[in-house]
């Protein structure tokens, strides 16, 4: 992996380079330490440390110093046992990072506990609903209205979409729309997506925007609805490379077929500037609502969590 973080539970990811390492880290223990413990030929030496950005077990720096022959980047692998100085081990996470795990993830596997990633997945969804919404609305054009937004993440926890083991903290709006089933797109404003729209107009002509741009009553009954499909992750050149199919469908057919590329970079600097501020209000009021139902006494737990913000 090119990316680390200093702690877990942190949301803070960046890429591994010299510079921002030692800027961070300011070369001190526990990121910075002689290697005591191996009996192999790394006894004695000084390595680097950090935490995985996805499964936050302790992982070693390589090439920060002395790099190997076969990259010309710095990189982060899986310690696989705890380090001294980092207190978070778990080998249940470690067994589903997406850097390990070999298989796909399919839809149904789910984490057995509510802790530890599922907890800070959580924490995201309750303190940045609204930058979650806006990170979907540009990936596909959907303009959500508060409602639509209340179906996706009430159906989302319905499927306890936090216990899958595809998800991680940072591919979360992707993992709230994989989720959320079909749901229709009546009554919605569309924007900047001019393929959806052309395939529309194409395929279903008894569509009608009315002049707000929203879809409406048309000459006759039609239906259409989106849904997420086929979720995928793969390792290319050490980075880890994840995408997924939005659809726009009527009935049981797709018409529009459209691969989203995961971007966790863009949902970590994502702003909600493109709302009006009643927008994102009603949004965190949505997300705390709907997660207390859902949670019970669990919530207890996210409101303890360091916020996200
Ligand atoms: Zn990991």
């Amino acid at each position: 992996m090119h990316d680390f973080k200093l702690k877990a539970g942190s949301p803070v990811v960046k890429e591994i380079t010299k510079r921002t390492f030692e800027q961070d880290t300011g070369r001190r223990a526990p990121w910075y330490q002689v290697n005591e413990r191996s009996s192999g030929p790394e006894k004695g030496r000084r390595s680097q440390y950090a935490v995985c950005p996805l499964c936050d077990n302790p992982i070693q720096i390589i090439g920060l110093y002395h790099r190997p022959k076969n990259t010309d980047h710095p990189y982060g692998r899986h310690s696989g046992k705890p380090i001294p100085g980092f207190d978070h081990f778990d080998v249940e996470e470690l067994r589903e990072c997406p850097y390990i795990r070999k298989r796909k993830p399919t839809k149904s596997s789910r984490r057995e506990k509510l802790s530890g990633i599922p907890l800070t997945i959580l924490g995201i969804i309750h303190t940045r609903f609204p930058e979650i919404i806006r990170t979907i609305e540009l990936d596909t054009g959907i303009q959500f209205s508060v409602k639509l937004a209340e179906k996706f993440l009430t159906a989302y926890m319905e499927e306890r979409g936090y216990l899958y083991t595809g998800a991680t903290p940072r591919n979360t709006p992707w993992m709230v729309a994989y989720f959320s089933d079909s749901q229709s797109l009546f009554g919605q404003s569309l924007f900047g997506n001019q393929a959806f729209s052309d395939a529309i107009r194409e395929h279903v002509p008894d569509a009608r925007f009315d002049n707000d741009g929203r879809l409406a009553k048309g000459g006759r009954y039609y239906e259409i609805n989106c849904c997420f499909i086929d979720h995928g992750q793969i390792i290319v050149n050490r980075e880890l490379k994840e995408t997924m199919e939005f659809q726009g469908r009527q009935a049981a057919a797709p018409f529009h077929r459209q691969v989203i590329q995961i971007t966790p970079q863009r949902f970590e600097t994502m702003t909600t500037t493109g709302f009006p501020p009643w927008k994102t209000q009603q949004l965190q009021e949505a997300a705390h609502r709907i997660l207390s139902k859902h949670l019970g006494p669990a919530m207890n737990q996210l409101e303890a969590l360091p916020s996200n913000r």
